[in-house]
């Protein structure tokens, strides 16, 4: 082993995996079709490792869905109501549901934006090796072999799977599914006594659970879990796989006193890893993988730097394998593809393909201890002096006073107890999204994509007028994705055309590349505002994007602190925000719906992130009068570690996901101190479900209990892009009316 990559996209360069699965979901194409289709993907990702001169390849990183989900099933951790099924349409059922059968939980893999099917294990969950010989690692191995190429079979690890699973319902209090570790290994060791009885080398076993904090008793069950893997008389060589960051000291000094062969490290998001490394006295008689590769991120490899960590690793390690940091799963497949990005950007730029060739290149610089062939700087990011300076004029800057802010915007907004609103997008109909494409295609004229949107907005504000609600929303129809549609209109930003990065199952997103100084060059909302207050005298919010959210669905920039790229997105913002207030925009949201999904994976780096976080909030929001009213909103109700930082973002109102969990967090922000006002949704728009006015009206009940009625808002939980009119009215009606009977009874 010389190079390998820990793992690569499944989509295929035409998305051929996203349309044989909807094929087959939707009856166009049957199982056989799906699984040649499978087949062909596999086969060319080989090949084209192997053609690319990479020495170690993975295998069983291919998914129909979800790598999380192939384990479960591979392990037979298929819940009772999914058994009547079989074959593919279990699988598929446990992923997606079917009628009257709800799919499993899915939830972000660790602090990405990749989705998992999260296990559902009990005390009941009886693990065997489901296929047997006809399992799909297995499957996989052979069908490479048969190509001629020996591969190295990727699992997800024993710890990580049961870590990220959940227990099943009706599982009793107090049943964690680590406490099935020893029956789940005990599969995982036939499985390896299979792969080695197979042909199979190496195996991977994927932990990056290990780059989370982990308490002494999970430690101690990881090291009992491998000393038994290690200890099979007929095995595979083992490679742990870590990614994410930065290993733990106890669960390093665990491989290294283990019996593994091989530990793969991150050297991109885990800059700690090699003191953790040296301060276990290395990895003697053992190979390490360097994760010199970011598999995260787009930008091309520093080799001069790699090359510089391999270097200090030859001397912590028996042997040294050029990696990639994770799975290229994250990142678009082919930066050929694209063909009209700018040449200063592209040139700094590595898609999946590209990577790899980044791997073999230093691969072979390391073996032959000779020049990296490829060591043209790219070229740097382009700098924006004028938005520097006034970044660095802006430290520190916040609002006046809450309580003044409170009574100034109640003057001048006239608004009643209990205020009703929204959260900013109305039903996305196919007419809209047809014109918004077709404005985009240009198969119309400017001026009637223009007029399009114009009339949707103003059907929105009539309906808005009509149902009764007090500040109304534009509604959104120029808008296909929330941090999309900025990073178009902003500086530094560039769009792919191909860039394609799964997200879950068949869907898959193109994340914006954030790689300069980041300006805005004109207003981006103003307009549509504007039109929209001018329909109406009641006021309408201006909406806009969080500078955590617009970095944390982009590809970002590597080359300065995160914190100093928020600040230059929330200039951009805050120049937006003045130009709504002086355009006479009274009520503007800032939607930071990703604040806590991208809390850093360690509690030690958490602070330090909410700093900033808050800080950008503030900078792009004080620059306002008292009299201008600042909203935030997130799509989540359990703010666990965050909840101190939602205070702190000082936004005048704070709109959140809270109907499921019946209001609830309500008490526990004023228990944080948080005094501002508190829009928790009083119903859910993830189903089109109408709820009563009845339902509403408790649900507000119950949030006075902890706020007063000046401060408290009355909303759904989300924007409503998702739902089709009729729900949405019908819902809307009941909201006002529950409103107004608790206004009333006052
Ligand atoms: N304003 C956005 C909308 O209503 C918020 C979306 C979100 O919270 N993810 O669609
Ligand atoms: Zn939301």
């Amino acid at each position: 082993m010389n190079t390998t990559i820990l793992g690569y996209p499944r989509i295929g360069a035409r998305r051929e995996l996203k349309t044989a699965t909807e094929d087959y979901w939707a009856g166009r194409a049957d199982a056989a079709a799906l699984e040649a289709a499978g087949a062909e993907l596999r086969a060319s990702v080989w090949t084209g490792l192997r053609d690319a001169g990479l020495d170690a390849i993975p295998s069983n990183t291919f998914s129909f869905y979800d790598q999380v989900l192939d384990t479960s099933v591979l392990v037979d951790a298929v819940p009772e109501r999914y058994r009547h099924l079989s074959g593919l349409d279990r699988y598929f059922a446990m992923a997606r549901g079917v009628q009257d059968v709800p799919p499993l939980e899915m939830t972000k893999w660790f602090d990405t934006n990749y989705h998992y099917i999260v296990p559902e294990l009990g005390p009941d969950t009886r693990f065997r090796l489901a296929g047997g010989s006809a399992s799909k690692p297995l499957v996989e191995y052979r069908e490479a072999r048969a190509l001629g190429i020996e591969t190295r079979p990727v699992l997800v690890g024993p710890l990580t799977y049961l870590l990220m699973a959940k227990p099943a319902p009706g599982a009793p209090d107090g049943f964690r599914p680590l406490d099935l570790l020893d029956d789940l290994v005990e599969v995982y060791a036939e499985l390896l006594e299979r792969l080695a009885g197979a042909g199979a080398a190496w195996v991977q076993l994927d932990e990056p659970a290990l780059v989370a904090d982990r308490t002494e008793e999970e430690i101690t069950a990881f090291a009992r879990a491998y000393a038994r893997l290690g200890g099979l008389p007929t095995r595979p060589r083992l490679m742990v796989a870590t990614y994410f960051g930065t290993i733990g000291t106890d669960a390093l000094r665990v491989l290294a006193r283990g019996r593994v062969e091989a530990v793969a490290l991150d050297f991109a998001a885990g800059p700690g890893n090699l003191e953790v490394l040296a301060s276990v006295g290395g990895l003697p008689r053992k190979t390490v993988v360097a994760g010199v590769v970011d598999g995260r991120n787009v930008w091309r490899t520093d080799t001069r730097r790699a090359r510089a960590t391999c270097a200090t690793l030859l001397g912590l390690a028996d042997q040294v394998v050029v990696g990639t940091s994770c799975s290229l799963l994250h990142v678009p497949l082919d930066l050929d593809a694209e063909t009209s990005l700018d040449p200063s950007v592209r040139g700094r730029l590595a898609f999946a393909r590209q990577k790899v060739a980044e791997v073999v290149a230093l691969g072979r610089a390391l073996r032959e201890d000779g020049p990296a062939p490829d060591e043209v700087p790219a070229p740097a990011a382009a700098v924006d002096r004028d938005v520097r300076a006034r970044v660095d004029a802006l430290r520190g800057v916040r609002r006046g006073d809450r309580a003044d802010r409170f009574t100034a915007q109640r003057a001048a907004l006239g608004l009643p107890d209990l205020p009703t609103t929204t959260i900013g997008s109305f039903p996305q109909t196919a007419e809209i999204r047809r014109a918004r494409a077709d404005g985009r295609a240009g198969r119309i004229p400017a001026d009637a994509y223009v007029q399009a949107m114009k009339d949707e907005i103003a059907r929105v504000i009539a309906l808005q007028e009509d149902i009764g609600l007090d500040v109304l929303v534009h509604g959104e129809p120029e808008r296909n994705d929330m941090v999309q549609y900025f990073a178009e209109q902003l500086d530094g930003y560039a769009a792919t055309r191909h860039g394609w990065v799964q997200s879950y199952g068949s869907r898959y997103v193109r994340p914006p590349i954030l790689h300069g100084d980041v300006a805005r060059r004109r207003p981006m909302t103003v307009e549509w505002a504007t039109y929209a207050q001018s329909l109406t005298s009641k006021p309408v919010k201006g909406m806009l994007t969080g500078p955590v959210t617009m970095l944390a669905w982009s590809f970002v920039r590597d080359d300065q602190p995160l914190a100093d790229t928020a600040r230059q997105v929330a200039l951009a913002l805050r120049d937006e925000i003045g130009d709504l207030e002086a355009a006479g925009v009274r009520v503007i949201q800032v939607d930071e719906p990703a604040l806590r999904e991208a809390l850093p994976l360690r509690e030690a780096d958490r602070a330090a992130y909410l700093d900033w976080a808050v800080e950008a909030f503030r900078l792009a929001t004080s620059g306002v009068a008292d009299t201008t009213q600042i909203h935030t909103h997130m799509c989540y109700s359990e703010f666990g570690e965050i909840i101190g930082a939602i205070g702190a973002l000082d936004a005048d109102v704070t709109s959140v996901e809270a109907a499921r969990s019946r209001m609830e967090l309500v008490a526990d922000l004023r228990d944080a101190g948080y005094g501002n006002g508190i829009g928790p949704g009083v119903y859910d728009i993830h189903s089109p479900r109408v709820p009563s006015a009845e339902e509403m009206e408790d649900n507000l009940r119950r949030a006075l209990q902890a706020v007063e009625p000046s401060r408290l808002w009355v909303n759904p939980d989300c924007g409503l892009k998702t739902r089709a009119y009729p729900e949405t009215e019908a819902s809307l009606r009941n909201l006002v009316a529950a409103a107004h009977r608790v206004r009333r009874d006052r």
